[in-house]
């Protein structure tokens, strides 16, 4: 039997014993739960949607209502809020909240807790193939959208292209990654910055549609971001990502977590963690970067303390 599958058999026992110990029941408090993704454009948000699919096949009657949201800025502040009961967010942006560094202006967010680590995020920098942008350098006197100020996004690009000294040259136009596609496709503006997943669905539709390069993250830029900023990490884009990329660009990225608010208790923590790790192979099936989740990821680079709910799921896990 596979793995996945033994699990899934197991998994009613498991929660009997569950009971049995003392640490809450089998089905969920609430029927309605609410979590903050990003633009429709990014992989949060069809993220969102497979989180949905597998806790409605768990718990059926229960839903998962997915935000649309400008990213892990706002995510986080809706979690402080109470707004929403989950959220995915950038690593690094998360380590701002509960430090109460950079945009959290010395105000720590106290009250959230990490579920898991997901997946890698690629600083990703798409521009017009005709304005001839070959380096960072280049951007200079150019209009690129850097992402809107709610998002995680936009501080990776400030950071970003304040280290490559270019960043107040840039035309910056503060959009979302949707609209800074459809700008893009118009010809309005030469290019965006997005930290998303790879490869990004948005990003191949557009790259058929209209000539992209993507820029490179030069090695010496990388060595000085990865220094200066510690949840940066060296990548690259593998060739072929998207349409007319043929070779490999390097880049940097960072992770993607999935965190909880103060509304989730945490027997309902324990259960959804416990769901979606009881079953990779689907939530693998909304993102390829979900197809690699081990054991062992889940934790790492995880600047929120996990919550007891996701500790207990993640150390039964197999
Ligand atoms: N990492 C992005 C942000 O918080 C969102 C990425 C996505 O939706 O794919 O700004």
């Amino acid at each position: 039997m596979k793995k996945s599958y033994l699990l899934l058999a197991m998994l009613p026992a498991l929660l009997v014993l569950a009971g049995l110990t003392g640490c809450g029941g089998s089905s969920m408090s609430r029927t309605d739960y609410t979590i903050a993704t990003g633009s429709k454009s990014g992989v949060y948000f069809p993220i969102g949607e497979a989180l949905a699919m597998i806790l409605k096949q768990a718990f059926p009657g229960v839903n998962l209502n997915i935000m649309e949201t400008a990213g892990s800025v706002e995510n986080l502040q809706l979690l402080r809020d109470g707004k929403v009961d989950m959220a995915l967010v950038q690593n690094d942006i998360a380590f701002y909240a509960v430090e109460g560094e950079a945009m959290f202006n010395g105000q720590k967010i106290t009250n959230i807790s990490g579920i898991a680590t997901l997946f890698p995020e690629v600083v990703q920098i798409v521009v017009r193939k005709e304005t001839g942008i070959k380096a960072l350098a280049d951007l200079a006197g150019h209009k690129i959208a850097v992402g809107n100020k709610d998002s995680g996004t936009y501080y990776n690009a400030q950071q970003l292209l304040t280290i490559a000294k270019v960043w107040e040259q840039v035309d910056h136009q503060y959009l979302n990654a949707g609209d800074a596609m459809k700008e893009m496709q118009e010809g309005r503006i030469d290019g965006f910055i997005f930290t998303s997943g790879l490869p990004n669905p948005s990003i191949i539709e557009l790259a058929r549609k209209v000539e992209v390069s993507l820029v490179a993250v030069e090695p010496d830029m990388v060595q000085k971001l990865v220094s200066a900023y510690s949840f940066y990490y060296p990548s690259n884009i593998a060739a072929n990502q998207y349409p007319g990329q043929t070779e490999e660009v390097s880049a940097v990225e960072i992770n993607a977590i999935l965190v909880s608010g103060p509304g989730l208790n945490e027997n309902d923590q324990y259960l959804i963690t416990k769901q979606l790790f009881g079953q990779p192979n689907d939530l693998g099936k909304s993102h390829p970067r979900l197809s690699k989740m081990t054991k062992n990821s889940l934790r790492q680079q995880m600047p929120v303390q996990l919550g007891r709910g996701a500790y207990r799921a993640h150390s039964e896990t197999p």
